[in-house]
C-alpha cells in the first residue's frame, strides 16, 4: 500500500519549525541564563521547540483534513507564544519575534482574519497564565544580545518567508501559463473533434458518387418536414426521377460513363433547387425530389423544367453523341397531412405508370392512389435510338 502524500503546507510548516524554531532555543537559553530560569522553564522550553513541532506534524499528517489541522496547528502555535510571553514577563524583543512570526503565518493562509485569529490565540494564552496567576513580573527590557538574536531571527524569517512566498508566485504563474496552454490545446483539440464529426455526419448522410444526400438522410429528415408543413396546412409534393434506359448507358460506353451520367445529372437537378428543397439520391439512377409548400400544378410545371433540361443536354463518348431522358412520378398532398411513406409510394407508382406509358414523360398520381398521365412528354429515346439520332444530327 503506497504511503498518503503529506500535504504541502504540512511539510513546509514542519521545516520552517523544526529549523526556525532552533533560533528561538538560542534566544531563549541565553534569555533564562540571564536570568537564571527553574529547571521546569528549561524542559518546558524543549518541549515547546524541539518536541511540539514533530507532535503537531505527525497530528496533521494523520488528520482527515491536513490543511484544516496545520491551520489549528499554527493557531495554537500563537497560544502558545502568548503563554510564553506571558511567563516571561513579556519582553518586547522575543514576544515581538513570536507573536509577529505567528500572525504572518496565518495571515498567509487567512489574510487579514488570519491576523486576527493569531492575535487573539496569543491574548488567550497571555490571559491563561494570568488566570492561573503564573505570569512573570512585567520586564519588557532585554539584554543587547538577546535583543539583537531576536532582530537577526526575524529578519532571517522574513527574508525565508519572502523567499517562499516568490517560489510559489513563480511556481503559480509557471503553472498558471500550462494550464492555459493546455486549455488552448484542449479548445483546438474540442473544434478538430466537432469539424470531424461534422465531416463524418455529412459522409453518412451523403450519396459518395453524386454528393447528394442520401436515403438516410432522407428518411431523417422528410417525417419532420411533413410535420412542419401539416402543422401550416401547407401542400408537398414528391417527385421520383428515374433515368430512362440507364443500362444501356452502362452497357454501350461503360459504367464510369454511367457514373458520369449520374453525376451530371445530379448537377442539374440540383440547379433547379430550392434551397428549401430537398433532392436525394433514392437508388442506383432514381431520385428522390421533395418539394415543400408545393401544390400539384407546381411539382408538375417543375418536374416539366426538369424533363427538359435532362433531355437537352448532349453527351458525347468517342464521337458518339447520346441523349438521356427522365420518367418522373409526382405525388401532392394539399395539406401534408398524411405520411411521407404513402405520399413516396404514390409517386413510385407515377413513375411505374410514365414507364409503361413509353417514358421520357410525367405521371401524376390521382388523389384515388390511380396514376394519370399529364403531359405526352418526347418521344421514348431508347439508348439505341437516341444514339441513331444523335450521331446522325452531328
Ligand atoms: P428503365 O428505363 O426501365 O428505368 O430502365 P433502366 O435500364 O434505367 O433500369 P434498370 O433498373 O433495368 O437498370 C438500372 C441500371 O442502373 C442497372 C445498374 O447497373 C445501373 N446502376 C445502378 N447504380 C449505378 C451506379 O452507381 N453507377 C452506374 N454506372 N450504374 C448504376
Ligand atoms: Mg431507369
Ligand atoms: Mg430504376
Amino acid at each position: 500500500m503506497s504511503a498518503k502524500p503529506i500535504h504541502w503546507v504540512v511539510h513546509m510548516n514542519h521545516r520552517n519549525r523544526a529549523v526556525s524554531w532552533l533560533f528561538a532555543v538560542a534566544i531563549f537559553s541565553v534569555y533564562f541564563l540571564e536570568h537564571g530560569q527553574a529547571w521546569t522553564m528549561w524542559v518546558a522550553m524543549g518541549l515547546q521547540f524541539l518536541v511540539y513541532p514533530h507532535v503537531v506534524y505527525w497530528r496533521a499528517r494523520r488528520a482527515t483534513n491536513p490543511l484544516l489541522a496545520e491551520i489549528q496547528n499554527m493557531l495554537l502555535d500563537s497560544f502558545c507564544f502568548g503563554v510564553w510571553s506571558a511567563l516571561l514577563g513579556f519582553p518586547l524583543w522575543i514576544m515581538g519575534l513570536l507573536v509577529l512570526c505567528g500572525c504572518m503565518n496565518l495571515a498567509a493562509f487567512r489574510g487579514t482574519v488570519g491576523i486576527v485569529q493569531a492575535l487573539v490565540a496569543a491574548i488567550g494564552g497571555a490571559a491563561l497564565v494570568w488566570a492561573l496567576g503564573a505570569q512573570a513580573p512585567f520586564a519588557p527590557d532585554t539584554s543587547l544580545t538577546v535583543s539583537l538574536m531576536s532582530l537577526l531571527s526575524l529578519a532571517i524569517y522574513l527574508a525565508m518567508f519572502g523567499r517562499s512566498t516568490h517560489r510559489r508566485t513563480v511556481v503559480l504563474n509557471d503553472t498558471r501559463v500550462k494550464l492555459r496552454q493546455s486549455e488552448q490545446a484542449l479548445q483546438a483539440q474540442l473544434e478538430a473533434v466537432q469539424s470531424l464529426q461534422g465531416k463524418l455526419t455529412e459522409q453518412a448522410n451523403r450519396d459518395p458518387l453524386t454528393g447528394l444526400y442520401n436515403r438516410r438522410y432522407l428518411n431523417d429528415t422528410l417525417q419532420r418536414e411533413f410535420d412542419r408543413c401539416a402543422r401550416d396546412a401547407a401542400p408537398v409534393s414528391v417527385l421520383l426521377v428515374d433515368l430512362d434506359h440507364f443500362k444501356q448507358i452502362n452497357d454501350r460506353f461503360g459504367h464510369r460513363m454511367g457514373d458520369e451520367v449520374l453525376c451530371r445529372v445530379s448537377e442539374l437537378l440540383l440547379q433547379r433547387l430550392r434551397t428549401s428543397d430537398l433532392c436525394c439520391r433514392y437508388g442506383g439512377e432514381e431520385f428522390l425530389i421533395f418539394l415543400p409548400d408545393v401544390d400539384v400544378e407546381v411539382a408538375l410545371e417543375r418536374a416539366e423544367q426538369w424533363r427538359q433540361l435532362i433531355e437537352a443536354q448532349h453527351w458525347e463518348v468517342d464521337g458518339q453523341v447520346f441523349g438521356v431522358t427522365l420518367s418522373i412520378g409526382v405525388a401532392s398532398h394539399p395539406t401534408a397531412r398524411t405520411a411521407p411513406a404513402t405520399l413516396i409510394e404514390l409517386a413510385d407508382q407515377a413513375l411505374y405508370r410514365a414507364k409503361t406509358d413509353g417514358r421520357n414523360r410525367i405521371c401524376v398520381a390521382s388523389s384515388d392512389g390511380d396514376a394519370l398521365e399529364v403531359n405526352d412528354g418526347g418521344q421514348d429515346l431508347s439508348a439505341e435510338m437516341a444514339l441513331r439520332l444523335r450521331s446522325s444530327a452531328s
